[in-house]
Formats: C-alpha cells, structure tokens, sequence
C-alpha cells in the first residue's frame, strides 16, 4: 500500500472533476482493463482492480472528501484494505452494464471462448418432398433420399489410421481454444476463439483414416421412409428430430427438415382444412331444384340444390373437407358454389318451351329483376 497511486491520476482526472467526468474516465478504464477483454493478462487486471477502487473512493462524495483531506492514510484505517481485493468480478455492479451498452448483449458478445471442447450439435438437414393434393389431404408414405454424414466404420469417428496414436495440438496445447488479439476502438482486445488448428478438437491427427480421410466422418447416401400425416398443407415443415447430420465430440445430431410441397387439385381448391368447389348446374336444375352428387376427397356425397339455387350461391357440406392435423376426429368443410349455366344452341320445340314458360312468368318470381324495376322507377318518377 506504499506504492498507491492518487486516485486521481488513475483515472487520470483533474482533482476537481465534477462526477460526471469520473464516471466518462471510469467507464473507458474499466472496458479497456475488463478482465473479459484481457484473458490472463495479470497487470490488465491489477489495473482494473485499482481503477475499481479509486473510482469507489471518488465517485462517493463522503470517501471523496476524506480522501483530498486525508489521502491514502486516512482516519478510515486506509481505503485500500476495503477496497483492494475484489476477488471476484461477477458481485460488483454497473459492468454488464457497460458492456451490454457497448457489445450489445453482456459478456456472450466475445463469443469463441465459452465452448471448449464441448459438444456441438449436428447440423439441420434439408429435404423436399411433392406429394398430391389428395396425399396431403389424406396422409401418404414417401420414400426421401438423403446425402448425410455419418460416423466412418473404419476409425470410429476418431480420424486417425486405426492403431496409430494421436497428438495432443501444439497450438493449444489440447484446449481446443487460441486466442487472437484484435485491434478496436476500446484498444487492443484478446479474443478467445476456437482453435484454427485442429479446430476445437485438441488432437492433430498424424496419420489419418483412409476411409474418411480424417474426417472422422463418411458421406452416405440414404433412402428413409418419411410418413407424411394426413392434414398437411403446401409449404408446411416436418421435423424429424435427431435425424440430421451427427453432433460432434458427443454433441447431440441435427434434426431432419421436410418441407412439403402440394400439388395443385384439378377441381378443389384448399384454405386451411376447408375445400373448395364449382359445381356445374343446368338452369333448370337451379330453377327446379336437384339431387346431385357432390364430389369430396373420399365419396361423393349427395346434395340438395334447393328449388331457385342462384348463380354462384354457396353451400356448405359440414365435415367433408380436410381432416385437422392434430385432431383426427375434426374435419374441415366442403363449400360448392353453384355455377348455373344457360344452356345453347337450343332446338326449335326447346325455343318453344322456353317462351311457353316465359309468358306465365311473372316479375315477382325474379328477386333481381323486380328489385332492379322498383329502383328505376323510384329515379324517374
Ligand atoms: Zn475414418
Ligand atoms: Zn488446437
């Protein structure tokens, strides 16, 4: 404690400054002394403990003023006994602070140096299937081709020639890790990544497995049968869990990815589970009415058009669209639009019959027509 410096000059203020010009000096000492941002370098942190302290005593007007009358030997049996030994980072406030505002999101943003040797989990595979619109509908079986890693048979994963032994890393000595110093505006800053070397293993393979080449790992070619549930819908994603490319060192393997592609139908169309459908019918069964069968994915099923169906009229079949994904006793709706149709090229006794009937009709068995009269005469009168 003989050798302490003024507390001002370690943060390199004037001995007047006001709070706010400690706090700026304290900030810029602190992130450029952060232990994070210095790994094992013991006089970085030596200067991060005293920059602590000085900004403990002076950022608190009570020591402050103790302090200028005082200095280092003051009544208070020396702040440096209080203050000097801060064993531990983590309990100290205001640096998550700091470096969440500078980084943007806490201490993680140095990122590299957490994982060592750990676990890494395998990479996601991406696969696509085209199935028809009825096989989403009602679920389908689908052989997949997949191009996939695998551990090789011959060296187990290990990448070395079987039988021959493998090095520890010179350049990380076994850690898996290196560390980079790189230039920032906060000054030079040691990065702990991953090491290029023998990439986070630790080992160096002397002599490498003919079969994979060292890579520990085959590429393998495999047919999988996917079952496709029935529901599914055009664009939607099935994950296979645990299926996708292996971890590595234990790590647990990547999960599979079919993206579903659906096939346009030639008469129905899809939103969600409920289908869609035109139904042709002759105008006189709009105008008489009719029995007709309406096509669904499963059976036709028969429906009434009521007497007077109207151009474009929608009617609803309840449960004859498509079965929910998740719940196989819910089933979508069937909703037919009639698309009523004039007939041509009539024969002479049909143009009989047609004006037969037309000299009996009269206006209020036509809604529109009768509507459409009312309001022009309301215009003109
Ligand atoms: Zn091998
Ligand atoms: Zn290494």
């Amino acid at each position: 404690m003989a050798n302490k410096r003024d507390y001002y000059e370690v943060l390199g203020v004037e001995k007047g400054a006001d709070e706010a010009t400690i706090k700026k000096a304290y900030r810029q000492l602190a992130k450029k002394y952060h232990p994070d941002v210095n790994p094992g370098d013991k006089s970085a942190e030596e200067k991060f403990k005293e920059v602590n302290e000085a900004y403990q005593v002076l950022s608190n007007p009570e020591k402050r003023a103790q302090y200028d009358q005082f200095g280092h030997d003051g009544p208070q049996a020396g702040f440096g006994g209080g203050y000097g030994d801060f064993s531990g980072f983590g309990g100290f406030g205001g640096f998550e602070d700091i470096f969440s505002s500078v980084f943007g999101g806490g201490f993680g943003g140095f990122g590299g140096g957490t994982r060592r040797n750990g676990p890494i989990q395998g990479d996601d595979l991406r696969a696509d299937i085209t199935i028809s619109f009825e096989e989403a509908a009602l679920g389908c079986e689908k052989e997949i081709k997949l191009v996939k890693d695998e551990e090789c048979p011959t060296c187990h994963g290990t990448g070395a020639k079987p039988g021959v032994k493998v090095d520890t890393c010179p350049n990380c000595q076994g850690t898996g890790q290196e560390r980079v110093v790189s230039n920032t505006p906060f000054g030079r800053i040691q990065n702990v990544r991953t090491c290029s070397r023998c990439r986070g293993a630790g080992k160096i393979i002397t002599e490498p497995c003919d079969k994979c080449h060292g890579r520990g790992k085959v590429r393998v070619s495999k047919r999988r049968t996917v079952k496709v549930p029935a529901g599914i819908d055009n664009g939607q994603v099935m994950t296979i869990h645990g299926e996708g490319e292996p971890g590595e060192q234990g790590g647990a393997p990547g999960n599979l990815l079919i993206v579903v592609n659906v096939k346009p139908h030639a008469l129905f169309k899809r939103d969600g589970y409920d289908l869609y459908i035109d139904m042709p019918l002759t105008f006189t069964q709009a105008a008489l009415g009719a029995k007709l069968d309406v096509p669904t994915l499963g059976k036709p099923v028969p429906y009434d058009f009521p007497e007077g169906t109207q151009p474009g009229q929608m009617f609803r079949i309840r449960g004859a669209g498509i079965q929910f994904l998740r719940d196989k006793d819910r089933k979508g709706d069937l909703y037919v639009t009639a698309m009523v149709e004039i007939p041509k090229k009539l024969t002479k006794q049909q143009r009989e019959l047609l004006r037969q009937f037309e000299d009996t009709a009269t206006n209020s068995q036509y809604e529109k027509k009768k509507s459409f009269l009312d309001t022009l005469k309301g215009l003109f009168r």
